[in-house]
């Protein structure tokens, strides 16, 4: 019968996620786990790839291991035999298995179970190496760009200067006309200058061999220089020896004229040449000449604006950045007719682009980008201007549009984007929430304009998905309003605005209550009931949590001390902030409040979060350390959260351990998500922890999680937290008879 020992699972989990390359993780996993389920051999198999493979010898059966990491089935070793063969999956990112094969008995279904519970903690393990590398690849590319690009800045201020110098010489030429225009402008004027005579402009195509070819002709018909035979030797010349040619057309006949080239230049570099033919070639050289100059400050114009929009434009989507857009923006408002036109500005900003982004990698996400710009510009004029602010943030400044006109665009915008992009042969749905801000006045600033749209979205945002919103003076009042909400809490302490709530913590064995959670209320005379996830980060910023963290300790210690007289037995969880255990007197202060309220220790314990601990786990190590030897527990809050923490969490000084929501969440669903809630119980128990689930919230939930053995449990569907009025009595006696209670 199969008996795995607690010490093997534990050096398990601590060995696999201790490696920090793959294939030492794989090799480590492999090993161990051919080890504990007492196979012969193992590996792991991703798609046709075999890694990792132990004890079948110089010769791995590669093509049996592939078929049985698919179904479970006989795997034939030569020289061993005939062996039982049985994979699990590594999760569904990866597309890979941990296959173990066992020679004397096929392998019973706990141990099936126990080799899912290793597969994916070797899958977690793979999963978070693999994000470590692609970060690491990824700051690499970042410096890499970041040196490319201050090469660009510094090449486009000498352009820059150029075009400076270069606009006010030619406004007459190019007057910010396309450039074939320009050129046919030169050949034209050129060829009118020459009473009619014939005359092209050669330019040289990049790359090797810089093939010629006719820019632009004009000028009288009958002897064609847009024929490359007649026209492209002289100009080749031309530009090969930076020299004026003059050619007879035919040296057998001088009455047909002259053939003359004049080497045309861009940014200095010879790049073609303007060809005319003429009767006497001699006296029109001078204004030749002068044409050709004229074709080359057009085209090294054009070029340097150009250059210029490269580093104006975003690079991901081709679009105008936020420096070009808003220079876009001031010269629209500057132009105006005063106060007839209105204009108004989108702010769009993207939803779930940032999950898209994490899950399918940086590529995609480009992908997408481009992909959601070219939707946006589909849905506005082409003089409106769509620009990329950064991020997932766009915005486009729609001309003479009034309020309904603009609003009516940002819902297209939002529709466009809601249908699925198809990015790397997968269909991705994403969303898009818009802000408006409008003004006819003619003292109206962009950059207000532009802060005004991104205020109006952010209301967006939170009415939900897909909302457009135009802006109102009042959300800017909000905004500040948020900003004194600092001031406000400040005040809230002394004014007695805070509340505690208790919420159960249930034994989902037998349905008793072991204790409570207090959970913190702020009611603001302004605002209402205010969340603790609003409150307590800026709490926490200024400070205030050392003092009010005091005040939940102090005032639920007496609570509990008060209810403890009918139920010894019951106990206190409360919540911590990472601020309030670094602070230097912190232990003093909690010895304080339990003596006050007649609380023993061991009636406490005190929440961390996952992610406050794994900020700087030495250090966390070390002040529960001495919290533990005041005799209260400790608990790991929101466990889960974090990936590296397995490996930790022997090191940590701490009793319970909560189950994150997001697993519970998932709990009832497919086998794989029960594996990893499985492993997180399994771990927790072979390391003496009480286990906790947090936020059931139904009968199916609560099912799984005790069918997994999880000891605790707290949820809507247990009891919602309660203020401590209202809290019945039976609760307090231990059973739960609430419309939610557990029938064990
Ligand atoms: P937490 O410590 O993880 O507390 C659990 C949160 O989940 C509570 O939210 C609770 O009301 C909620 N919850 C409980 N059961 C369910 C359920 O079945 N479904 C759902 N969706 N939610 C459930 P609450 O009270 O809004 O508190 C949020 C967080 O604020 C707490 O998370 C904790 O981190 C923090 N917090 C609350 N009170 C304090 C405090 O006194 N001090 C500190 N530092 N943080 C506190
Ligand atoms: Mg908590
Ligand atoms: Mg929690």
């Amino acid at each position: 019968m199969f008996a795995w020992s607690t010490h093997q699972l534990t050096e398990y989990f601590t060995a696999v996620n201790a490696s920090v390359d793959e294939v030492v993780a794989i090799a480590v996993a492999v090993e161990r786990a051919t080890e504990m389920l007492e196979a012969e051999a193992g590996a792991v198999v991703f798609g046709d790839v075999v890694q990792g493979a132990w004890g079948f010898g110089a010769d791995v059966p590669v093509k049996g291991l592939l078929a049985v990491a698919q179904v479970p089935g006989t795997l034939t070793v030569p020289g061993v035999g005939d062996l039982y063969a049985v994979p699990s999956g590594l999760g569904a990112a990866l597309e890979g298995a941990l296959v173990v094969a066992r020679l004397e008995m096929p392998f019973e279904p706990e141990e099936r179970q126990m080799l899912q519970g290793m597969a994916q903690v070797l899958g977690v393990a793979l999963r978070s190496i693999r994000v470590l590398r692609d970060e690491r690849t990824l700051r690499a590319d970042r410096e890499r760009e970041a040196t490319e690009r201050l090469i660009l800045l510094e090449q486009a201020q000498n352009r820059q200067r150029l075009v400076e110098t270069l606009l006010t010489i030619q406004r007459a030429i190019s007057n910010r006309k396309p450039l074939p225009e320009i050129l046919d402008a030169v050949t034209s004027g050129t060829a009118a200058l020459l009473e009619g005579a014939p005359v092209a402009l050669i330019l040289a195509e990049g790359g090797n061999g810089r093939r010629l070819s006719v820019a632009s002709t004009s000028g009288a018909d009958g002897y064609s220089l847009a024929d490359p035979d007649s026209s492209h030797t002289e100009a080749r010349e031309a530009m090969a020896t930076a020299k004026v040619i003059i050619r007879p057309v035919n040296p057998h006949d001088p009455s047909r004229g002259m053939v003359i080239a004049i080497p045309v230049r861009v940014t200095g570099e010879l790049a073609g040449s303007l060809v005319a033919q003429l009767p006497d070639a001699a006296d029109q050289r001078e204004q030749l000449a002068a044409f050709a100059q004229q074709v080359s400050l057009a085209l090294t114009d054009a070029r340097t604006v150009e250059a210029v929009r490269e580093t104006h434009h975003d690079p991901v989507t081709g679009l105008p950045n936020r420096s070009l857009f808003l220079k876009i923006f001031n010269r629209v408002l500057a132009s105006r007719q005063a106060a007839t036109e209105p204009t108004s500005v989108l702010f769009i900003d993207l939803d779930r682009f940032k999950a898209v982004n994490d899950s399918l990698g940086h590529e995609a996400g480009d992908q997408l980008l481009g992909a959601v710009a070219g939707r946006i510009r589909a849905c506005v004029r082409a003089s409106d201007t769509t620009a990329r602010l950064g991020g997932d943030e766009f915005a486009v400044l729609l001309h003479n549009s009034p309020v309904e006109a603009a609003a009516s665009v940002g819902e297209r915008v939002i529709a466009a984007i809601r249908e699925p992009f198809r990015v790397q042969e997968r269909d991705i749905f994403i969303g898009a929430s818009v802000g408006v801000a409008i003004t006819r006045a003619a003292t109206a600033n962009s950059d207000t304009l532009l802060s005004n749209a991104d205020l109006a979205m952010y209301r967006a945002k939170k009415e939900g998905p897909g909302k457009v919103v135009v802006y109102e003076p009042h959300m800017h009042t909000e905004a500040l309003n948020y900003l004194s909400l600092r001031t406000d809490l400040q005040r809230a302490l002394q004014e007695g605005e805070f509340r505690l709530q208790y919420q159960p913590l249930v034994r989902l064995d037998t349905g008793e209550i072991a204790g409570v959670e207090a959970l913190v209320r702020w009611h603001s005379p302004a605002r209402g009931l205010v969340s603790p996830v609003d409150f307590i980060p800026i709490a926490e910023e200024s400070g205030l949590i050392i003092e009010l963290g005091q005040w939940v300790l102090e005032t639920s210690a007496a609570q509990v001390a008060a209810w403890r007289r009918v139920s010894p037995d019951l106990t206190l969880n409360v919540n911590v902030s990472g601020i309030q255990l670094v602070h230097p007197r912190f232990a003093a202060n909690v010895t304080r409040a339990l003596a006050v309220a007649g609380l023993p220790s061991s009636a406490v314990t005190l929440e961390l979060t996952e992610s406050v601990l794994m900020s700087d786990p030495g250090a966390a190590v070390a002040s529960l350390a001495s919290l533990r030897e005041l005799g209260v527990h400790l608990s790991i809050d929101d466990f889960g959260t974090g990936y590296s923490s397995l490996a930790y969490l022997r090191e940590l000084p701490v009793d319970e351990l909560k189950i994150d929501r997001a697993f519970i969440a998932r709990a009832e669903l497919t086998g794989e998500d029960l594996a990893l809630v499985r492993t997180i119980v399994e771990l927790g128990h072979i390391l003496g922890l009480r286990v906790v689930a947090e936020g059931i919230e139904n009968a199916a939930q609560l099912e799984a999680l005790r069918r997994l053995g999880c000891s605790y449990g707290q949820g809507f569907h247990l009891c919602r937290p309660m203020n401590s009025a209202d809290l019945p009595q039976a609760l307090l006696r231990g059973s739960l008879t609430a419309p939610n209670s557990i029938h064990p």
